[in-house]
Parts: C-alpha cells; sequence; structure tokens
C-alpha cells in the first residue's frame, strides 16, 4: 500500500498541532560552524513541534564504503585506522559545542561505534555471505553519529533534543543498499516511536538514509536517501511541512554550479520535482516526493548557510501555463541497450523477454521503446547491464552503447505523448541527441546522448530556453 492510500489509518490521535520535519543535508553538519548554524535553525522553530533528520557528515558515507574495501582487502584495524580522522571531525564538533553529561553521551556512542564496527569487519571478512546487511550497518554509522551528537549540541544549546533510532521508526524490506520502505509499517513505528517525544515536549533527532527490516535487520534506502526519509517521517506524521535543508537555496531552472545563472524556482508541482530529481537533479532524492504526494504535505528546499535566502516550494500545482519550461537537468552514467530480434524471439514476444531478463539482472530501465524489428532500452549502466546483455545473446543481435546521459527538460507539457517542442527541438540543433519518444511524463521531455557532451547541451538548452526568458 501506497502513504495516503488509506487515509482513515492516517487519523491523528487528539488535536495536536502538525509536526514540522527538518532535514539536514552532510554540507550542513560538515563541522562545527555547520552543527551551529543548524541548532539556530531550529531554535527559531521549536514551537512548530520540529522532528529532525540529519545525514552523515559531507564525505562520511564515501569513507565508509571505502573502509569496507580497506577491511576486506586488509582487515579491521586498517580500516579503523582510516576512519579515524573521520570519527575526529565528530569529536572535533563534540568537543566545540558539548560539555558534561551531552557530551559525555556522545563519547559513548563514539566508544561503542567503533567497537561494532570492529566486529561487524571482522565478520565480513570472515564470512562474506554477511558483506550485504554488514554493509548497510556500516555505513548507517554516519548518519546515528550526526543524530546522536546534534541531540547533544541541541541539549546543550538548552533545547529539549533527544535522539531517536531511525531503525524503530522506517520498516523495509530486505533489499539492503536500496530498500523500499513498508508504508503501514512505518506509519505504526515512527508514530509509536516519536508521537510520544513530541507529547512530551522533545525534539526528536533521527539519521536519514537507514531503516531496519522487520527482524530488525540494519537497511539503507539508496544514496541521498536522507531526504526519502524526511518525506516518509513527515507522512507517516502528516506533517504541516517537510523543509529539506541544504547548501542551495532552493531548486533552480539548471544545478548552480553548472548554469551560474540559474534561477530559483518559487514554486514547483510535486511532478516536476519528480521527474528534475529522477533525471539528475542532486538536490533531491528521486523518491522524496512519492510519500507525500496524496496527502499535499508541501516539501521546501531551504539554504542553512543562508536561511533568509528564500526557498522553493513543491506544492501539488506549480502554477506553470501550458507549455512553460522550467529547468533543464542531466543525468550520467547510462546506456543504451539494443537488440535486433531473431525470428524465434521475434514469435515469443521480445518485449517481453526483454524486460524480464533485465528485471531478472536487477537492471533499472527507465526507458523502452520497441517494435517487431528492434528494442532499445536506456538504462542505468552496470555491471548487471553486461550480464543481463550476455543472457540476451540467443535473442539476436545485441549492442550495448555506454556512456550515455539523460538530457531533460522540465516543463508543463502536457499529455501529447510524441511531440517534440519546437523551442527545445532547435535549442539542440548542434548536438547529436535522440530523443526518447514516447515522453514517459508530461512533465519532462528527454533526450539520449553522449555523456560528454551532456553538460554543454545543458548549458546551451538552459541558455536559450531559461535564461532568455523575460
Ligand atoms: P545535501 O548534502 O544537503 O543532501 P546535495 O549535495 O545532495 O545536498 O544536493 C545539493 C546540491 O544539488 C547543490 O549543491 C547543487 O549543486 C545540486 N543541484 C543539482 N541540480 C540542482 C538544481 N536544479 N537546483 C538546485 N541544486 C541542484
Ligand atoms: N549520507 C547518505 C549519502 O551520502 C545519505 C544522504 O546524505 O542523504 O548518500
Ligand atoms: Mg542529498
Amino acid at each position: 500500500m501506497n502513504p495516503g492510500d488509506n487515509p482513515n489509518s492516517l487519523a491523528l490521535a487528539g488535536a495536536e498541532p502538525r509536526p514540522t520535519v527538518m532535514k539536514f543535508g552532510g554540507t550542513s553538519v560538515q563541522d562545527a560552524d555547520a552543527f551551529a548554524r543548524v541548532a539556530a535553525i531550529i531554535r527559531r522553530q521549536r514551537l512548530q513541534r520540529p522532528v529532525v533528520i540529519v545525514s552523515a557528515m559531507a564525505g562520511v558515507t564515501d569513507a565508509l564504503l571505502a573502509a569496507i574495501k580497506l577491511a576486506l582487502e586488509k582487515g579491521a584495524p586498517t580500516a579503523l585506522e582510516w576512519l579515524e580522522p573521520h570519527f575526529g571531525r565528530y569529536s572535533e564538533v563534540a568537543e566545540h559545542l558539548t560539555s558534561g553529561e551531552a557530551y559525555g553521551e556522545f563519547v559513548r556512542f563514539l566508544y561503542a561505534a567503533r567497537e561494532s564496527l570492529r566486529q561487524a569487519f571482522d565478520t565480513m571478512r570472515r564470512y562474506p555471505g554477511t558483506i550485504p546487511p554488514l554493509r548497510d550497518e556500516v555505513v548507517s554509522y554516519g548518519e546515528r553519529l550526526s543524530a546522536t551528537l546534534l541531540a547533544a549540541v541541541l541539549t546543550n544549546d538548552g533545547l529539549p533534543g533527544r535522539a531517536a533510532d531511525a531503525r524503530d521508526c522506517i520498516v523495509t524490506d530486505e533489499v539492503y543498499g536500496r530498500a523500499r520502505p513498508r508504508w503501514e509499517d512505518t506509519v505504526a513505528r515512527a508514530r509509536q516511536t516519536l508521537q510520544p517525544a513530541l507529547a512530551e515536549g522533545v525534539i526528536p533527532t533521527l539519521g536519514g538514509f537507514i531503516g531496519a527490516t522487520l527482524d530488525g535487520a540494519t537497511t539503507t534506502l539508496g544514496r541521498g536517501g536522507s531526504d526519502y526519509s524526511a518525506t516518509l517521517i513527515g507522512a507517516a506524521l502528516q506533517a504541516r511541512e517537510v523543509q529539506i535543508w541544504t547548501d542551495v537555496a532552493g531548486i533552480y531552472s539548471a544545478d548552480p554550479r553548472l548554469a551560474p545563472n540559474a534561477r530559483r524556482l518559487e514554486r514547483l508541482a510535486y511532478g516536476e520535482a519528480t521527474d528534475l530529481a529522477l533525471y539528475g537533479a542532486k538536490v533531491l532524492h528521486p523518491r522524496t516526493i512519492e510519500p507525500v504526494e496524496r496527502l499535499r504535505i508541501p516539501v521546501s528546499i531551504r539554504n542553512s548557510y543562508d536561511p533568509e535566502a528564500g526557498c522553493s516550494m513543491i506544492t501539488p500545482d506549480s502554477g506553470a501555463p501550458p507549455g512553460a519550461i522550467l529547468a533543464v537537468t542531466h543525468r550520467v552514467g547510462m546506456a543504451a541497450v539494443h537488440v535486433r530480434p531473431s525470428g524465434a524471439w521475434r514469435a515469443a514476444g521480445a518485449l517481453d523477454d526483454l524486460a524480464r531478463t533485465l528485471n531478472a539482472h536487477g537492471v533499472l530501465v527507465e526507458h523502452l521503446a520497441a517494435s517487431r524489428l528492434g528494442l532499445a532500452a536506456t538504462v542505468e549502466d552496470g555491471e548487471e547491464v553486461r550480464a543481463a546483455c550476455r543472457d540476451l545473446r540467443g535473442a539476436g543481435e545485441v549492442r550495448v552503447a555506454a556512456e550515455r546521459a539523460l538530457l531533460c527538460v522540465v516543463g508543463n507539457f502536457g499529455d501529447e505523448v510524441t511531440e517534440l517542442h519546437p523551442a527545445v527541438s532547435e535549442a539542440l540543433a548542434d548536438f547529436r541527441v535522440t530523443p526518447l519518444l514516447p515522453h514517459p511524463s508530461p512533465y519532462s521531455r528527454l533526450f539520449l546522448m553522449a555523456e560528454a557532451d551532456a553538460p554543454a547541451a545543458a548549458r546551451q538548452l538552459h541558455a536559450r530556453l531559461v535564461e532568455n526568458l523575460p
């Protein structure tokens, strides 16, 4: 069942005001100054019943993944040594911003974390079968350390912060590394865990990105998943708003790092934000909008470095007029799989077989097009794609084009699934692009192209279609 499918199951007890979920990403908690800014932002909204979701400090998830590799190759002591500077970053914040019992509590947690990591590294090396679940257990420490540290910082600041365990709130399936939430269980557990704390006036702090199976094994929601945690918890608690605090003051018409003239989109529709996230805008995890959409909970994107700079609001409608172009994005790391089916395959239903084979290998398919003579799938590239293609060989002639990118124009295009927007085609005349037809969504137009050319194409599209608008 999906979020909001059964609104009765969401009825909240009593007439308590609705909480506000505030999520702080890795760059918003990268050092002591950043933690102090976060505490100040929470203080300003302390009467809004905040529930705080926090990511690992910037760079820590990557460091934990690298430590797992080291542990497998060289053993636990080498991996722990590698992690020490990162633990040091957490300790430094604790030394600067906490004292007394709050400090002691964090130090004890860090000590226990080192011991648990040592055990996990040893076990993974000795029993390779345990690697997938223990990998999630290991990476969860980035977020768990942040949540414990933030609670200590808030307490020290005179605010009623208390760390809650996200694994008691978000219940998932067993797909380690890319787990999917079990919605009904998540609603029940999140409420059970967080509502009593809120009723006491506590500000709960939870790690994003992590959850647990029904049996209690730690799972993760995929890279960048803290945004998704925030909206899952927001939906479970029927929050009045989910605030995503990051290092930019909103969603822009292009990644501001790529196009410095990009402008902020003051309001976006859920569908527009989803397509942007799905096709490369790192500012949101692709599944962020799913939990809040039916409940019509607004999501705002704000800058923790400049809280007064304004924000983008993601709501059911953007108010963009039909045909309006809003943003340009691109997603790298794609591949195109082409199959020219042999006779037998054609008879057996080539499309079904292609979809089944890609699925069986866990290949993430973004687009499929088929005719009697040829099939083309646009997929996320990876080892699984090669394995699937080996299985497809009997099907006919199989070709893979790697190093592809999806170029995406987001706008209010409506349901016309085959028509290309003339201004878009014109702006792309200098590039070799293949439109993906039929268009998968009313909010976007997609083109497949060489990865190396995609940033330049995105910049050109943005300059011609967005920057030059009055
Ligand atoms: P966090 O650590 O807070 O989760 P991320 O690095 O995941 O932050 O996401 C924020 C980054 O997303 C920004 O620094 C920006 O470079 C990038 N980004 C990509 N596309 C966009 C866009 N269209 N609008 C705003 N930011 C974008
Ligand atoms: N820390 C995790 C990551 O780096 C999750 C997140 O930041 O949202 O992917
Ligand atoms: Mg992120």
